[in-house]
């Protein structure tokens, strides 16, 4: 991948940056910034070099154009973090007339065609800038316009941020022995063909969250009214080695509402799981203390509810005290900030879903691309 640094001397240019500025708001005010701050050194060396920056993000997952989804307050919020103005443009085909030197479009997924890959929008984007750069590493896993088509229509290169994403994750594609795996969360479907390509590769991977749940009806063991990828048993049980372990005992609502824990073997048919319980939290955190370097995604149960945080945060604890570790995933890292542990981590990717592809695949579609 050619990187933004071999760029210099850009006095005159447009250079057009898709960032990754999908970040949590509340209330008109950005809470959390992370991936905003992870762009900001591409953003500022740009800016150095004499270039004029257009930024283009997408935010939340709109239907067509719903001003919920405005990216207004982030552009507000950049021009704190930035300590200059930062031009906030609905309509994107007015930038050529505009004489700003730092520019945020509006939400790009409002325009239909950034989602299903659109050779029209990629050339009236390259039509606004002289060069391209990726530095939405989170995205980089889709064939969204932005990040796929747009640089077949100008010279392009690599983010600061992303290189040390791609960096970072490649050493995990083939971890040395001593690796541990823990993967948990809600999005089974798309984590499930993981935990079997990590399994090989791992000493061990530990299993929380919804994908838990599958692997204890692969095994035969009543799960009740929770989370599940349903009609995956058999191609759970096939994929099972001995290497993967899921919870012996489990935290569950009972439908009277109570919280009860118990052995996996135990779960009533109207119980759902909602955390690990703490004999495998015990069981995980020893595995973990051995280990060379441990991976985490996907938080171990619903943590966002009080009696069901201890999977997760002793989880967070413990991968943090780790000797090198790497977490990745919205929830995973919101549950990290929750607990002021972000800097006892070796690295915490700013993708999710583009993460765990990577760790699969060990490339990405928009990477090539640069
Ligand atoms: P990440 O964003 O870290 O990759 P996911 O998006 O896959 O993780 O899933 C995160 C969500 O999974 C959290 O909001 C959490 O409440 C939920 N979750 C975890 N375990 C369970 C469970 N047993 N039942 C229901 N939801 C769960
Ligand atoms: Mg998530």
């Amino acid at each position: 991948m050619k990187s933004v640094k071999q760029l210099s001397k850009l006095k005159g240019k447009t250079v057009l940056v898709r960032v990754d500025f999908n970040v949590t708001v509340s209330a008109g005010k950005v809470v959390d910034d992370f991936k905003m701050q992870a762009a900001l050194p591409t953003i500022q060396y740009l800016r150095r070099q004499g270039a004029r920056v257009i930024l283009v993000s997408h935010f939340g997952r709109p239907l067509g154009k719903d001003n919920k989804f405005s990216l207004r307050p982030i552009a507000r919020h950049l021009s704190q973090l930035l300590q200059t103005k930062v031009e906030f443009t609905v309509d994107y085909k007015k930038v050529s007339d505009s004489k700003a030197q730092l520019i945020l479009l509006e939400n790009i997924r409002f325009d239909k065609r950034e989602q299903a890959g659109s050779k029209a929008l990629a050339k009236e984007l390259a039509d606004l800038a002289d060069v391209y750069v990726n530095e939405a590493f989170a995205v980089s896993h889709r064939k969204d316009t932005s990040v796929y088509y747009l640089p077949n229509y100008l010279p392009s290169y690599a983010g600061l941020r992303l290189l040390q994403e791609v960096h970072e994750l490649s050493t995990w594609h083939k971890p040395s022995p001593g690796s541990v795996a823990v993967l948990g969360g809600a999005k089974i479907s798309t984590k499930l063909k993981l935990v079997k390509v990590l399994a090989k590769k791992m000493d061990y991977v530990l299993l929380g969250g919804g994908l838990a749940n599958n692997y204890l009806q692969a095994i035969d063991l009543p799960i009740g009214q929770s989370l599940v990828e349903p009609g995956m048993k058999t191609a759970v049980r096939k994929d099972l080695g001995a290497n993967i372990l899921g919870p012996i005992d489990v935290v569950v609502q009972t439908d009277k509402g109570k919280r009860v824990i118990k052995p996996a073997a135990d779960v009533q048919k109207t119980d759902k799981i909602y955390d690990i319980g703490p004999i495998s939290i015990d069981i995980y955190k020893d595995i973990i203390k051995q280990a060379k370097q441990v991976l985490w995604n996907g938080p171990m149960g619903l943590f966002e509810i009080k009696g069901f945080q201890s999977g997760t945060y002793e989880i967070a604890m413990a991968v943090a005290n780790s000797k090198r570790s790497l977490a990745g995933g919205g929830e995973t890292v919101t549950a990290i900030n929750n607990l002021q542990l972000a800097s006892y981590y070796t690295f915490i990717s700013t993708g999710g879903g583009a993460m765990l592809k990577y760790l699969e695949v060990g490339s990405l579609p928009a990477l090539a691309k640069l």
